[in-house]
């Protein structure tokens, strides 16, 4: 089964509404041509709206993220934005699980579960992050913690609602570091996620499942990343943030 690629960019709190719309126009000039590569950008919630009707109005292929979403569908929850209210401001894909929130917001597997089941009652493409720190690492624990944060994360879920769903392997050790995880590391890492869907779900969902790379990826190191099999792209964070940088990454190929 052929993977089309996604790369996605993260700008997590920057950008002001006028510049994440300035930014966005500049990235669907710059990738007008291409076809091959699916692209999402997820701009700060009060940027989304302005975004997406900005790259609708000029027919751009780039596609809205949001960065975060709550389970609930409404009620009094200051602060927190739901599931449809994202689809109707015009996204498509829905970052869960970033390790930043784990590791700020105390995010649990749990909310991951939750988060995941209610973006695609709302056919939101989730984007599940999952990684282990650096103690874990040097402790020989990533398997085991991508296992449970896998297991927790799609506990309940059926292999036929999952058929949209992205995972980002994003070794925290990694995010923001400089430090890329080595391209054969990586591919091991996703090897044994896919097996781990593939065990848990079914052989279709596994061979099918986008699971893309994310720790300080740059135009420097994306192709060497994305020439490995199990490699389907990339979350990119800081390198994501310039439009000259970001169209570097997604042109990976040319
Ligand atoms: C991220 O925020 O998901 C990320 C991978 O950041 P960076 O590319 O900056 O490491």
């Amino acid at each position: 089964m052929t993977i089309s690629p996604l790369i996605a960019g993260n700008w997590k709190m920057f950008k002001t509404c006028s510049e994440a719309v300035k930014t966005a126009k500049r990235i669907a000039e710059l990738a007008k041509d291409i076809t091959d590569i699916d692209i999402m950008v997820a701009p700060p919630f009060t940027a989304i709206e302005a975004v997406s009707e900005a790259l609708l109005s000029i027919n751009s292929r780039v596609r809205v993220g949001a960065q975060n979403l709550f389970y609930k569908s409404e009620g009094a929850y200051t602060g927190e934005i739901s599931a449809n209210m994202l689809k109707s401001a015009g996204v498509s894909y829905v970052i869960v699980g970033h390790s930043e929130r784990r590791q700020y917001f105390g995010e649990t597997d749990d909310d991951v579960r939750k988060k995941i089941g209610a973006a695609l009652e709302s056919n939101l493409i989730p984007v599940m992050c999952i990684g282990e720190t650096e103690s874990e690492k040097k402790e020989e624990k990533t398997f085991y913690v991508l296992d449970k944060q896998i297991e927790n994360g799609l506990k309940g879920l059926r292999s036929n609602e999952l058929g949209t769903l992205v995972i980002a392997y994003e070794p925290v050790w990694a995010i923001g570091t400089g430090n890329t995880a080595s391209p054969n590391e990586a591919e091991s890492v996703h090897r044994y996620i896919r097996a781990k869907i593939a065990k848990m779900f079914d052989n279709k969902l596994s061979e099918g499942i986008r699971i893309l790379y994310g720790g300080s990826v740059k135009p420097d190191n994306i192709s060497e990343l994305m020439s490995h099999h199990n490699i389907n792209g990339a979350l990119v964070g800081g390198a994501s943030l310039d439009p000259e940088s970001f169209i570097k990454i997604i042109k990976y190929n040319k």
